[in-house]
């Protein structure tokens, strides 16, 4: 996750995954590192623009789609292992939401909800069937932490007020191809000479 500030400030958070933890995870006065860095970045600075990214191929959502199998999950295998731990707490929305889809035939829609509950977005994921099934959840898993940001009241002021943006975007490691999700085209578009100007309007008429 990175976000950025005008002058060229950026703070970057990395954890297994790229999950923020949903704010309902926290009770009381604790919290993990990545609310902690959301807040030291979008309160006590400036910034206003977080982006999410995703990668093609990564271990974690590898990992996050074998969770399925119950032996795999289990409890004492969670118990054993820190990382299927840590997915099956935080990232188990995003499985839900790729059984959901998948076993729907892959092809509608999903909706998912950003800055605020009642800002949704549509998102085709993976219309052209170009990339494995890890991918795509791990797609999903990009876009399903757009709402995990906005779970936390500390944000909402500034994402009520449009003063906070969150994207997100998601990297094929293979092709070196970065793709921009586009609320617009409803779907992660590679971002080249034929779409970069069409995205930077995006950005700039709904972001700035
Ligand atoms: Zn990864």
């Amino acid at each position: 996750m990175y976000f950025l500030m005008p002058f060229c400030f950026c703070m970057k958070v990395r954890n297994a995954g790229n999950v923020i933890p949903n704010a309902q995870h926290f009770q009381d006065e604790y919290f993990s590192c990545e609310p902690a860095a959301l807040e030291l970045g979008c309160v006590i600075n400036d910034i206003r623009h977080i982006i999410v990214c995703g990668h093609s191929d990564c271990k974690a959502m590898n990992l996050l789609y074998k969770l399925e199998d119950e032996e795999y999950s289990s409890q004492r295998n969670r118990r054993l292992s820190p990382l299927r731990s840590w997915m099956w707490t935080h990232a188990n929305s995003s499985l839900e939401h790729f059984k959901a889809w998948r076993n729907a035939g892959m092809q509608g829609p999903l909706i998912f909800s950003s800055e605020t509950p009642l800002r949704r977005f549509v998102a085709y994921i993976d219309p052209e069937n170009k990339f494995a099934l890890e991918d795509k959840l791990s797609q999903i898993n990009t876009l399903q932490q757009l709402s995990n940001v906005a779970s936390y009241g500390f944000l909402k002021p500034r994402l009520e007020s449009h003063d906070l943006h969150i994207h997100a975007l998601w990297f094929d490691i293979y092709t070196g191809d970065i793709y921009y999700f586009s609320r617009g085209a409803k779907r992660f578009v590679p971002i080249d000479e034929t779409s970069v100007e069409r995205l930077t309007a995006e950005v700039r008429r709904y972001y700035s």
